[in-house]
Formats: structure tokens, sequence, C-alpha cells
């Protein structure tokens, strides 16, 4: 064997290995195709070494010449199995190449706002005490807001809600106490019913106050009913919704529409009365106003002041809503941000 037939035979092996290599990690046909016109083409490597056959000793000739059929042999059969290989992959279609290492997608669960919550448990529990649920429109007439719940419009009450007009005389309602006026409109006594439903006023948004808000109020009106009652069923609310331990205290107020007038505290759900954060050191928490209904808001909707008594209450459950998680911005409840109000679901 002569120097330049030995170093062709060596060229033919490591062209061979290189185009099996090559074949081997072919991913798609295009990857296929352009092995093949590497090694097996008209201007491939092996074609290089079947024109350099031509300058080797005549005697050595056969020897190269059977050696590089032998790797075109090997070549072309790889080429065909890893052909047929690729297109049974494609034939297979998408559902074959799914990665099922990868975690599964989470289920989407949805959840009952923190606020809607605690509306609900408030309007079951006064539910047990006869009271239905009503709700009523957002906008509002200046009378219904105003005027027929003994506000007149020059009065300083106003001036705290003297906010979102939409028109002369049409409001956005700055509470739910309009419903009062149009259910004792519709209904004759006995009426006891709770309100909730979103309120309007012009309030920055900061971490107690929202220019929008829920509210919920309750109303009862009947032939008899006395300071004792009123008092006997708030008790009986504050200790069905935050615990039979939980103390209440009655503290005078002033409200346009009852007299007298009271603020209702609870002891702090926290620190039980001993002073903390939640409750600014007082150990108290104010959750409503309330109060016995004035006999001029009975007169203005057409009832007997002199037959019917009532009481009626007003609390903001967003409030409520974070005394009860311990959630310091109110902003967060209204900014719909999932990640937030998932943990409450
Ligand atoms: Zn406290």
């Amino acid at each position: 064997m002569t120097a330049a037939g030995a170093s062709l035979l060596e060229g033919l092996a490591a062209l061979e290995g290189e185009g099996l290599a090559a074949i081997r990690e072919a991913g798609d046909p295009e990857a296929l195709e352009s092995a093949r016109v590497d090694f097996l083409g008209r201007n491939g490597r092996l074609s290089d070494v079947m024109r350099s056959i031509a300058g080797v000793e005549p005697e050595v000739r056969p020897e190269v010449g059977q050696r590089a059929n032998a790797v075109k042999t090997a070549l072309s059969e790889a080429l065909e199995g890893r052909a047929e290989h690729l297109a049974a992959d494609v034939a297979a279609g998408p559902e074959e190449l799914v990665d099922v290492t990868m975690p599964a997608r989470r289920r989407w669960i949805g959840g009952v706002h923190p606020v809607t919550r605690v509306i609900d448990e408030i309007c079951d529990i006064f539910s047990d005490l006869g009271f239905s649920r009503v709700e009523g429109p957002e906008i509002e007439s200046v009378w219904y807001n105003f005027t027929a719940l003994n506000i007149p419009l020059d009065h300083p009450a106003a001036d705290t809600m003297d906010t979102f007009y939409l028109d002369d005389g049409v409001v956005l309602r700055t509470h739910t106490s309009p419903m009062q006026a149009r259910v004792m409109e519709a209904y004759q006594p006995p009426v006891r019913v709770m309100v909730p439903g979103l309120a309007y006023r012009r309030d920055s948004f900061d971490p107690s106050h929202a220019p929008a808000f829920e509210q919920l109020e309750g109303l009862a009106v009947d032939e008899g009913i006395d300071f004792i009652e009123f008092r006997s069923s708030i008790q009986h609310f504050v200790r069905e919704f935050f615990g039979k331990e939980t103390k209440s205290r009655f503290r005078p107020a002033f409200y346009p529409f009852t007299e007298p007038s009271a603020e209702v505290d609870v002891s702090c759900t926290v620190c039980q009365g001993s002073g903390c954060s939640t409750c600014k050191r007082t150990g108290w928490i104010t959750i409503m106003g309330s109060g016995m209904v004035d006999p001029a808001v009975f007169e203005a909707v057409g009832y007997d002041p002199e037959r019917y008594t009532g009481y009626a209450f007003g609390m903001g459950p967003g409030r409520i809503a974070m005394v009860r998680h311990g959630i310091p911005d109110m902003r967060l409840l209204y900014e719909g941000d999932v990640g937030f109000l998932e943990q409450f679901s």
C-alpha cells in the first residue's frame, strides 16, 4: 500500500463516521437533505474521494474503490432509515410531541368577594329577625336622596354628600337610604328590609375612603317598636356576626332622619378590647350609625307618625371586611387584584 492509498482509506473512514453522525443528528427532513448533499451530493465529500482515486497507483485503486462504494452504501442506507423515522414522527401528529413533564395549568376557581360575603352574612342574620332583602336604583332623584329623608339641601349634612349630579335633580345616590323611602311609599307597615348596594360620594380614593363604596342599611317599622327592641336586635346581630363574646355599646350621635340617633361600637375583635392599631388603642370599633326613625320621615312618606315607630341603621360592609380580615387599605378591596382577593375565596 502506498502512502497516497493509505491516506485515502483513512479519509474514507473519517468521512463514513462523520456522515453517519450527521445523518443520525438530522432533526427534520431539511437537515437530512443538507447532510445528503454534503456527503453524497455531486460535489459532496465522497465525490471528492472518488475523483482522487484516479491519482493513486493502479494496484491500490480496486481496494480504495471498493471501500468508497461500501461507504456510499452505508451512508445511503442510513439516510433512508433516518428519512423513514422522521416521516413517522410527522405522521404521528403533534400529540406525540407534547411535553408531558410540564406542570399542569391550574384550574381557575372563582370566589365570592369579601365585601359581598359580609353583605350576604349580615342579610342572613337579619333575615332570622324577619327582614327581607331589597335593592334600589343607583341613579336617584334629589327628592329621594335628600328631601324625603329630612335632609334639606342647605343643611350641613347635605354638604358632605353634595356630589355627583347627572342632571338637574338627578344624582348618583350618596347612600342606600333613598330605598327606605321607596319601600315605605310602596308598602304599609309592618316593614322590615335590608338594603345593600353601591353609594357614591366625592371622596378621594385613599386607605379609608372610596368614591364608590358598598353600603348596607336596615329599616324596621311597625306598631309598638321601641328602643329596647331596636337595641336588642342590634346586639343579636353583633353576637351572631362578630362572636358571642363581643360587646357592643351605643354612643349618642346625630343623623337627620333618626331621633334619637346612636353610633354603635363593638369591642375590638383583634385585641378583645385591650387596645391595638386596628381599634386605634381604644378597644372599640365603630360599625354603624343608627337610631329611631324621625317622625318627619314617616310624614314625608305618608305613614301615621302617631301610630308607627321604627328604627334604621346603616353600615359600611367594606370597613367591616377590613376589620374582619385585618386589611389595612380599603383600596385593596376595589382594585380587582386577583392575587389579593384569592386568599379570601
Ligand atoms: Zn383592638
